[in-house]
């Protein structure tokens, strides 16, 4: 053992999947990883910056670690988007870190650790790569889990800075994503995500992500498989056929609208219609018709009228979502809506409350509808009191009251809603 290190992960998915990356590379070079970050000698703080809010939280918890730097032969490592974006406030502002790594860098962090821990001398390294992580198979400890297909995005939604902090859009060889997956399933993973931020767009060599999904969901012990994200306009019919014909896919779909007003999703850079979404959802819900549909919805971009946004408003409610993040416009610099006016703050606030609270009302009524049903639930973990949680193929949590390995799978029929959560009863063993 040369080191432990300690992991906070800021973000989305993606950035969840890259620490177990970032904790494999530096397990292979004989760190071992630990929960107890006194008992650290690297602190490595993986960061968001797709909202104000996650970077501003990630540099307030990197400000309160210089007194932990200085207790003893530490090192400080920011890594990811946050990173790539902000070097240079990292390095002005914040001049205890020693290792500043962009997203495409973590190959490189068993090495870089250890001259950190030998050295004064800050190490910085934010190039974007084209870096896939190939090869690099992070170990499974949980019952559900992800599987990165591709990285980086090339769709530059006007609003967003993935583009620019995770570089363009590029696709994982499928035969190291099958290992992969091969290998989690045989080491008991029960559910496993492919992810991407715009999985339909996958292709590498000859292989689309249609067939890509279908060869996955024929590995054998794969349990569960679904996949995030996926974007309206590039989402296939042969998708859902391949659905269709797969048991182990679950017909859950993640498909961020953004917004309902076509004047916005276009300034957005999103390229389809109001009309185009809804028809989607019809096509989905007509060929699964128990699919789950979730989405993400953003309030307050720059020029938005109280009409555009009723728009959105309505669309949720004829959509009918099973669930929404729902996120008030945050201003990215050096993204394209950058140079747009922001609306004010107030307008914003005012907005993304009506939105939660009409969503709010729909995922109650939903989660009602569930009562006196049954679903297959794949169990993950301890609840409150002697309870234990797991989910639907819907990716929907469920409570019930009474002791169940994770990994376990049971029928449940739902008795009551508490909450927003569904509690049921185990029925039979699955
Ligand atoms: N690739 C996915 C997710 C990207 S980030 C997609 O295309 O949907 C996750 C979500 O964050 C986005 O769907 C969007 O709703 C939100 N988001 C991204 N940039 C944002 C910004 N500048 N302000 C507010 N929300 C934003
Ligand atoms: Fe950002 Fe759009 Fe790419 Fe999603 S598809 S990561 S919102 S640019």
């Amino acid at each position: 053992m040369v080191g432990k290190f300690y992991i906070k992960t800021f973000g989305c998915q993606m950035n969840k999947n890259d620490s177990l990356i970032v904790d494999k590379i530096l397990s292979d070079h004989g760190f071992e990883q630990t929960n107890d970050k006194e008992s650290a000698d690297i602190l490595i703080i993986n960061t968001c910056t797709v909202r104000a809010h996650a970077e501003n939280r990630a540099l307030a918890y990197i400000s309160g670690l210089r007194a932990w730097r200085r207790a003893g032969n530490r090192v400080v490592a920011v890594v990811g988007c946050l990173a790539k974006d902000r070097q240079d406030k990292i390095c002005t502002s914040l001049d205890f870190v020693d290792l500043i790594l962009g997203p495409d860098s973590y190959r490189k962090i068993g090495q870089y650790a250890t001259d950190a821990l030998h050295s004064e001398t800050r190490i910085i390294d934010t190039e974007l790569s084209g870096e896939t992580y190939y090869g690099i198979h992070a170990p499974s400890r949980t019952v559900s889990g992800y599987v990165s297909i591709m990285r980086g995005c090339s769709n530059y939604c006007s609003y967003c800075v993935v583009p620019y902090v995770r570089g363009k859009a590029r696709s994982r060889p499928a035969q190291d994503i099958y290992d992969e997956i091969a290998h989690l399933a045989g080491s008991g993973m029960k559910d496993i995500t492919l992810l991407g931020q715009n999985v339909n767009e996958y292709k590498h060599e000859n292989i689309d992500f249609t067939q890509l999904l279908e060869y996955a969901a024929k590995i054998p012990g794969v349990f569960r498989i679904r996949f995030l994200t996926s974007h309206p306009r590039d989402f296939s019919k042969e998708t859902i056929e391949v659905v269709k014909a797969n048991p182990s896919i679950c017909e859950w779909f993640h498909l961020p609208l953004q917004s309902g007003n076509d004047r916005i999703l276009e300034l957005m850079n999103r390229k389809y219609t109001k009309e185009q979404y809804l028809e989607l959802v019809a096509y989905i819900r007509n060929e699964l018709p128990r699919a789950t549909i979730t989405t993400d919805i953003i309030v307050g971009f720059p020029t938005e009228t109280d009409e555009e946004f009723n728009e959105t408003i309505l669309l949720l409610e004829k959509v009918r979502f099973d669930d929404a993040y729902t996120y008030r416009y945050s201003t990215r610099p050096g993204t394209k809506a950058c140079n747009l006016e922001s609306l004010d703050e107030r307008t914003i606030k005012g907005r993304l409350n009506e939105l939660i609270g009409a969503q709010h009302k729909i995922v109650k009524e939903k989660t009602e509808e569930m009562i006196g049903k049954e679903y297959e639930i794949l169990f993950e973990g301890a609840a409150r009191g002697n309870a234990s949680r797991g989910k639907t193929r819907g990716n929907k949590d469920v409570v019930v009251q009474e002791r169940i390995a994770p990994g376990e799978i049971r029928n449940v029929l739902i008795k009551e809603v508490k909450g927003h959560t569904p509690i049921g009863e185990v029925t039979q063993d699955a």
